[in-house]
């Protein structure tokens, strides 16, 4: 049922949850105590705390903190859940629980193991759950097994798993981020020659526009609207550009700003809403415009651009009005869009998943690029290019080596100062290793944090494909759905700390290149419960000895992060964390325009464009995620900004509920070509022609129809069709 929606994003109702979500913690004290310790928040990639304390970013302001964060430590911060809990719960009574009621019953404190036909999980000891792990690991072939891992892992975590992969033979090391920004990494690489975000926070601080595209930070990354509120208030611009009028997109309480608390801020200066998967459509479109127009930085194009003149005679041969037809959006809007852009002299182009979950992710990352290169908005100060990435450590895990290509520069490393050859099989991203498990190809997969299972497309596919592994390998810190209908034939849980509860530092990278150092330290629910490393550093020094990788060492994070500086390229600053120094990973952020390309010139893209008009009686579905969630992970049925109180839902324009003979609050049937689901219709600004869905509930009806250059499956443009559920 729909309720009373907020008429802006943060402020009272976000300062009362905090302190809902202390009584959670076990008071509002402890909990304001955990955020304040020396730890990287945990949730966001924005990046908050480290050695200067919890809620500090790192230009040095306080109490940067929000709703997300506090969900985060809140979840950490429960109880255990007792022994007795599976001796008298089922699998199939924990498949009644829906993801929210998963993660809330408290913590993993013993490792779990699920044999082949049982019914229930068995709660063993440690010895036997490494044992099983150590087992069935040497059991399997490096090249039927994989390693996945979420940006919950530290970078040493992440560093020893993929190196414990390679030393015993495989490539199929992969992150949550192949099925998030890929697209970002791989569309930045081929445009600039870095697969990161160019700009700094510092950067933001000194932009006079934003341009924010298929993203909302508003319920995802919620201190990125202190920024934007603070440009507006200096004068510069917000411009947005997403199928759904988010509220908090729209206005924006900033609780730290006493104005902003009680009247709330104008965010966004100009909203455009184009069909879902329109964008390419419409930055085509201003693409030519703006070289009709003139109104490009022809200078800039000349001396730091590749291949500019063929560039700008594509442009010539497009048709502005059937783009614009594509995209969704006015000429009026565009030009207005153009003219923000032409009169500003430092412009950041941010975006997310709205870009990278599209079959043209990489294109569509392209096609910002191109305009920034335009206008000459990239490699100065207070300009460029920011993809806004998820997980608090998601770009730390790909940069130290998750991932199934490793550079060639830290493949040599590795073999010079390890002695450990990289295998040369080609590796398998995370979508690959599903197909390869789907077709019985897999027999061992160890997943660290995340939700592999309700990550992907077509929840059926995910299930049987899982289902499908000899032994899959959980290293979790709560329930969710992923244990109960994503695990394999047989499977272990072991839970783990959470990074805050590490016994040592642990180092985690922000969407800003910047690499900060926790402190941990904060009590785990039990003593007993191993950290991520120190599960990797027993296996490893198992199976291999001490040789030529001295296992036990790493058991020492100092010594992990003196091999990961002698290792991973760019990341030699690492080595100096303990005394204090946190970095910026030299070469990304771009404040002049030397691009780490061959010539040092960036690339233009000559793109070809989509239509993103949904067909005759269908709808462009979207999914997207609500503010009492994150990723996988839902805190809150309620949607306080959508106004509705449960998920089982789809939005709908206004004229399109009355032009298909519908109500609101109807239930209605939306199918794809691989289902079907029953939800309720609500009434909600968006796109005529487009409809949105909650992620991962909606992964149910979504086919996998994948990027096929960054393998990264979209989830936001499926075709489907509704009806009246009888
Ligand atoms: S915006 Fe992100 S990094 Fe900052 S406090 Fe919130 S969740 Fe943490």
């Amino acid at each position: 049922m729909a309720k009373l929606k907020v008429k802006s994003g943060g402020g009272w109702p976000a300062i009362r949850y905090s302190f809902r979500m202390g009584k959670k913690a076990g008071g509002i004290f402890k909990l304001y105590r955990a955020l304040r310790s020396s730890n990287t928040c945990k949730t966001c990639a924005l990046g908050m705390g480290g050695v200067s304390g919890g809620m500090h970013n790192e230009l040095g302001q306080r109490f940067q903190v929000c709703k997300k964060s506090m969900q985060a430590q809140a979840q950490d911060m429960q109880a255990g859940i007792p022994a007795e809990f599976f001796e008298n719960t089922s699998i199939e009574d924990l498949a009644k629980f829906t993801g929210r009621d998963l993660e809330s019953m408290g913590r993993l404190i013993q490792p779990l193991y699920l044999a082949e036909g049982a019914t229930h999980f068995q709660v063993i000891n440690w010895q036997d759950a490494l044992t099983k792990l150590l087992e069935n690991w040497q059991a399997a072939t490096p090249d039927r097994s994989f390693f996945y891992t979420s940006g919950r892992s530290s970078m040493e975590a992440a560093f020893l798993v993929q190196l414990l992969a390679r030393q015993w033979g495989t490539n199929n090391v992969n992150n949550c981020s192949y099925y998030c920004h890929q697209a970002s990494g791989v569309g930045l690489a081929q445009s600039l020659g870095g697969g990161t975000s160019t700009v700094s926070l510092e950067d933001v601080r000194k932009a006079d526009l934003v341009v924010l595209i298929g993203a909302n930070p508003a319920s995802n990354h919620p201190r990125l609207m202190t920024y934007l509120a603070e440009l507006r208030r200096r004068g510069g611009r917000v411009i947005v550009i997403n199928p759904f009028k988010e509220i908090g997109l729209q206005r924006f309480s900033v609780p730290s700003h006493m104005r902003s608390l009680f009247f709330s801020s104008e965010i966004a200066s100009l909203y455009l809403q184009p069909h879902c998967g329109g964008d390419l459509a419409f930055l085509k479109a201003a693409a030519v415009f703006l070289w009709q127009e003139k109104r490009i930085n022809q200078a800039f194009m000349v001396s730091h651009c590749n291949h500019f003149e063929k560039f700008l005679k594509d442009l010539e041969s497009e048709d502005l009005q059937l783009l614009l037809e594509k995209s969704g959006i006015s000429f009026e809007d565009l030009r207005i869009f153009c003219n923000y852009l032409i009169e500003s002299q430092n412009t950041i182009y941010a975006w997310a998943m709205g870009i990278t979950h599209q079959v043209h992710g990489v294109e569509n990352v392209r096609a910002i690029a191109n305009i920034a290169l335009m206008l000459g908005m990239v490699g100065k100060p207070g300009a460029g290019l920011l993809p806004i990435r998820g997980h608090s450590n998601v770009q730390g895990v790909g940069t130290v080596g998750v991932v199934p290509k490793l550079k060639p520069k830290m493949a040599d490393a590795l073999f010079n100062k390890l002695n450990i050859r990289v295998p040369e099989t080609l590796g398998k991203d995370t979508f690959a290793c599903m197909q390869a498990a789907h077709n019985d190809e897999m027999d061992f997969a160890v997943l660290v944090g995340g939700n592999l299972y309700g990550a992907n497309p077509n929840l059926k596919w995910s299930r049987e494909a899982l289902g499908r592994i000899n032994f899959t390998a959980f290293l979790s810190t709560t329930l969710n759905l992923g244990h109960v209908f994503g695990h394999g034939k047989n499977s272990l849980i072991l839970p783990v700390r959470a990074r805050d509860e590490e016994k040592q530092t642990t180092s985690q990278e922000s969407m800003f290149n910047f690499v900060r150092l926790s402190a941990g330290g904060q009590k785990a629910p039990a003593d007993d419960l191993l950290s991520e490393s120190e599960i990797f550093v027993n296996i490893g020094k198992e199976m291999f000895g001490e040789s030529p990788i001295p296992w036990s060492k790493l058991r020492d994070h100092h010594e992990t992060r003196k091999f990961i500086a002698q290792t991973v390229p760019q990341l030699d600053a690492i080595e100096q964390l303990d005394s204090g120094k946190e970095f910026t990973i030299r070469g990304r952020i771009k404040h002049t325009p030397n691009f780490n390309t061959e010539n040092k010139k960036a690339n233009l893209a000559i793109l070809s464009v989509p239509d993103a008009r949904p067909k005759n009686g269908e709808f462009n579905l979207m999914t997207f995620r609500s503010e009492g969630q994150f990723n996988t992970i839902v805190y809150e049925d309620e949607d306080l900004y959508r106004g509705v109180e449960h998920r089982n839902v789809v939005f709908m324009n206004e004229k399109d509920i009355t032009s298909n003979g519908f109500h609101k609050s109807d239930w209605v049937n939306v199918e794809s070509e691989i289902g079907e689901m029953a939800v309720e219709l609500i009434e909600a600004p968006i796109r005529q022609g487009n409809v949105a869905m909650y992620y991962p509930e909606a992964n149910a009806i979504i086919p996998a129809m994948l990027d096929p250059q960054s393998k990264t499956p979209a989830f936001k443009r499926t075709a489907v069709r509704i009806s009246k559920a009888v």
